[in-house]
């Protein structure tokens, strides 16, 4: 499996990080990608990535960071694009819910983004948030290039067709596991090329809900109930996952390749 989506670098995870991604890879998790959504974060991004082969960076602005993000870091942004381990750019898009930054900035922000995607010939990491509308129709005036995933997606059929028709994916994560009915249907009716497994680590902890803090081990939990929507086995749904994940993110890892020993 691979966990498309995690912030690992979060303080949450200061205490224990080693032995989660410890736990993640006994877990059957092979590869990662770190979502490090603002300029703080990009160090400690890449000092994570250097200690571990399997995890790979995904670089950007946030939409609640972008009052805070002084314009001139796309400049920055587009050199650490350029590292070997970077494999998109994000987490961007709008976020209408909790408007931590005034809708022009987050508008402004996203668009740059998409145009240094589409410079680097990277994919997006999208995120919305009671703005699907608007961010969908950004993407299809944009279309990028290289694709990208609807992170956290938890919407209905009409999302995904409008996704699939500018070569989106959808991002699979506990969401999957609360029970939402139109995103329960939208999955059995998705094709299966479209799907890419994500934790949001330590965001939204898939059912039960018992931990109180998400981690890239829990994805099995996202397996089964995404296995219960296709008819999928376990086997299946990790190779179809992880067959879109490696195409979509263009990752440098060979066919089945085995957990790697994650403490190179
Ligand atoms: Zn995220």
């Amino acid at each position: 499996m691979i966990d498309t989506h995690c912030h690992l670098c979060d303080k949450r995870f200061d205490k224990d990080r080693e032995q989660v991604l410890d736990r993640a890879f006994e877990a059957g998790v092979t590869h990662l990608i770190e979502i490090a959504y603002s300029p703080a974060i990009v160090p400690r991004a890449h000092a994570l990535a250097s200690r571990h082969p399997n995890l790979f960076l995904c670089l950007g602005v946030h939409p609640s960071e972008a009052a805070k993000v002084p314009d001139d870091y796309l400049a920055t942004l587009r050199d650490h694009a350029g590292h070997a381990r970077v494999v998109a750019i994000g987490e961007t898009g709008l976020d209408f819910y909790r408007d931590h930054a005034p809708r022009p900035d987050q508008e402004r922000w996203f668009r740059a983004q998409l145009g240094l995607a589409d410079a680097m010939g990277l994919p997006v990491v999208i995120h919305q948030r009671s703005a699907l509308e608007e961010t969908l129709a950004i993407l299809e005036e944009l279309r990028p290039a290289a694709g990208g995933v609807l992170h956290c997606f938890d919407d209905g059929p009409e999302a995904v067709a409008r996704a699939r028709g500018i070569g989106f994916k959808l991002g699979l994560g506990g969401c999957l596991t609360y029970g939402h009915a139109a995103l329960d249907q939208a999955v059995r009716e998705a094709p299966g090329d479209m799907l890419v497994l994500e934790t949001d680590s330590p965001y939204l902890e898939p059912e039960p809900r018992s931990l109180r803090r998400n981690e890239p081990a829990l994805l099995g939990r996202v397996v089964a109930r995404l296995c219960e929507l296709k008819g999928w086995t376990k086997a299946e749904a990790d190779r179809v996952t992880t067959a879109n994940a490696r195409e979509l993110f263009r990752l440098p890892i060979g066919q089945g390749s085995l957990p790697a020993s994650g403490n190179a």
